[in-house]
């Protein structure tokens, strides 16, 4: 039968069921008509979408080099608006007789354009900030518009954190001081003595439920965080003595990040409701039960309770938290406090993209050689004959067979008996071989199990122009599934497939797990690359905890990051770029000095000069290269 051509719109559809970019994409993304992933207008879709590869162009005219983070406001804008808006139909739905604040907890994402951005957008919800330290909380104030808008202190706080909470509180802000450890209470009285200002006072519950998930060690006894139920009473006790029980007005509880499963979720907001009751018949002036964060994201795309996705949409969390609440206080006859969130993860994991271009591929097939009469070796005739008995019936025998010679020849390298160019004819003839047992394997039905790795054990490998170790650290450092995919050429079938080495030449720096259609995979499909036409990657949803974990392995910096907005006719504009460290940045972390290192290679040259061993002219030339590297980018500078 002849092959029928596939048309545009199927491959399109094929890649968008492939890379899953409807199902971890949040309705953010989409695959274009021409075959580009593009940034979905949520307002005006009939406006089209704004694709990635014509803001790389943008870049480009910028000399806004690869990589770049790229940032989108809008969908910061819309996850806090989601996230509101949600919490806001579950009241009225359950007929919750309290109000929501969210607040966004600063450590998830620290860099000031997005804390701005979320002060910005998230005052017409009175969305506030949770920090954990004084640069945190500092960073909170200074950004902040919105007076009504909550302020949480978490954190291990002395007086200096104290002092600045609640002169905070004086402005008008709603300031509420986290007890994370006994310690803590005797300074907040203290400090609310002497500058005569009455705090507001949350306890931190130490949750008891346990949740599933990677980061699940914050609830149980031995958790690091919270009071115990005798701390709790004896905070109680103390703040009665100093007749400060009415500044108790908040209970504190996070269960952790990324819980992937409701009913954990569901068991820890109903544990938290029993100690806010607790507290209110203790006596304190109970108004707001904060549950910290935990609202998960898809980054698979799986809907499922295994670690890196979730088994709930965002409004049957919001519905369960609220329903939760109301159905427990009011077993307890009490009113309903206002409810607190803080939702890091889901509000800024999609506004980041890392982008990066292609540098080389490493393919796992033979190379062109030619190959001399004086190169015969019986185990090479050996391995060519393989080829004549290469079908279905035999498949492992010869599979097993290549090995075996392979491995000889080898063996016979070691030991110094046949040179390096009859090995590289027998590992050529090995992968060509080995390509054709795959050719055949491509018809048959049902394959031998051991033969099921081979198509990723023949993948190839492609080098991207980033740092997993700067860009990714979670990748690293958890195994966090990201979802990858080329962001142009999807109306091209994928030819390759492909695992992605990054440039640090480290053997962790690596990505070998994706997302597939049907769970985790091994290798990600590509496209071949073309001459004189660059190949872009991008990995999605790197907003959350990736940009200030990452580390200087190899002194590669921060890259360069680009925000954009997009307008509602799907134009956009750059609204904010900050060019990546340069080398002379990187440097000066680990303590050199650039200027003295100058200095030092100008002596250096200068002395080749005197010793006749170069010019004066190349002890110049010498001399700009090194000051113009000093001032290069940390990354894979190609020639434009
Ligand atoms: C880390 C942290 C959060 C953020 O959690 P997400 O799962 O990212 O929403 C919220 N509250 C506290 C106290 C935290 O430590």
């Amino acid at each position: 039968m002849p092959k029928l051509e596939q048309s545009i719109e199927s491959i399109i559809a094929d890649a968008t069921a492939s890379y899953g970019i409807k199902r971890w994409g949040n309705g953010f993304f989409e695959i274009n008509q021409q075959g580009q992933v593009a940034i979905v207008n949520r307002k005006h879709p009939e406006q089209g979408s704004l694709s990635l590869l014509q803001v790389i162009h943008g870049m480009q005219v910028r000399e806004l080099h690869m990589p770049v983070l790229l940032r989108i406001e809008n969908i910061i804008d819309q996850s806090i608006r989601e996230l509101n808006e949600a919490f806001a139909e579950a009241i009225s739905k359950v007929e919750y007789r309290g109000a929501y604040r969210g607040v966004f907890p600063i450590k998830v994402n620290q860099q000031a354009h997005i804390v701005e951005e979320i002060a910005h957008f998230g005052s017409r919800y009175q969305h506030g900030f949770e920090v954990g330290s004084k640069a945190e909380l500092i960073a909170a104030l200074a950004s902040t518009t919105c007076t009504e808008s909550l302020l949480v202190c978490n954190g291990y706080k002395d007086k200096e954190f104290v002092d600045l909470a609640l002169q905070a509180s004086k402005l008008g802000t709603p300031c509420f001081l986290v007890i994370e450890t006994p310690a803590e209470l005797p300074i907040i009285i203290e400090r609310s003595r002497a500058l005569g200002i009455e705090p507001r006072i949350g306890v931190r519950a130490k949750m008891m439920s346990k949740v599933g998930g990677y980061w699940n060690s914050t609830s149980g006894d031995r958790s690091v965080f919270g009071l115990s139920s005798a701390q709790m009473i004896q905070v109680i006790d103390r703040l009665k003595e100093h007749d400060m029980l009415h500044c108790l007005q908040m209970l504190h509880c996070h269960l952790g990040s990324q819980i992937p499963n409701i009913r954990d979720i569901r068991a820890g907001v109903s544990e938290a409701c029993h100690y806010y009751a607790s507290l209110c018949k203790e006596g304190a002036s109970m108004s707001h039960i904060d549950l910290g964060g935990g609202l998960a994201v898809d980054y698979t795309g799986a809907h499922s309770q295994d670690g890196q996705s979730r088994n709930y949409s965002l409004s049957e969390y919001c519905e369960d938290v609220v329903d939760t609440i109301k159905a427990t206080l009011d077993s307890y006859a009490l009113p309903h406090p206002t409810i607190v969130t803080e939702s890091g993860r889901a509000t800024v994991a999609y506004s980041s993209i890392l982008l990066f271009n292609v540098l080389d591929v490493t393919r796992f097939e033979a190379l062109p050689m030619a190959a001399g009469r004086d190169e015969k070796h019986d185990l090479i005739d050996n391995m060519r004959e393989i080829l004549e008995y290469l079908k279905p019936e035999r498949i492992q025998e010869c599979y097993n067979d290549a090995h075996y010679y392979r491995d000889e020849l080898r063996e016979l390298f070691k030991r110094g008996r046949i040179g390096l160019r009859l090995r590289a004819i027998g590992e050529n003839l090995f992968l060509d071989v080995l390509s054709q047992i795959k050719a055949v394997l491509e018809n048959m039905e049902q394959l031998p199990t051991e033969l099921e790795g081979l198509d990723d054990s023949l993948a190839d490998i492609y080098y991207g122009n980033f740092s997993l170790f700067q860009s990714l650290p979670d990748s690293w450092a958890i195994d966090q599934l990201f979802p990858v995919m080329p962001v142009h050429r999807l109306d091209e079938k994928p030819d390759r497939h492909t695992v992605l080495a990054d440039i640090t030449c480290d053997c962790d720096g690596k990505i070998d797990r994706f997302i597939g259609a049907h769970g985790a995979k091994k290798t990600l499909p590509v496209h071949s690359l073309k001459d004189a036409e660059e190949y872009y990657l991008g990995v999605f949803l790197v907003g959350a905890y990736q940009e200030t974990l990452g580390d200087l392995h190899n002194l590669f910096g921060d890259t360069n990051v680009v925000s954009i907005r997009l307008n509602d006719d799907s134009s956009f504009e750059f609204v904010k770029e900050i060019h990546g460290d340069s080398i002379a940045d990187v440097l000066e972390y680990v303590e050199f000095q650039p200027a003295n290192m100058k200095l030092r290679f100008r002596d250096k040259v200068e002395a080749a000069v005197k010793d006749g061993r170069i010019s004066a002219q190349e002890r110049q030339q010498m001399i700009n290269s090194f000051n113009a590297s000093m001032q290069g980018y940390t990354y894979y500078e190609k020639d434009v």
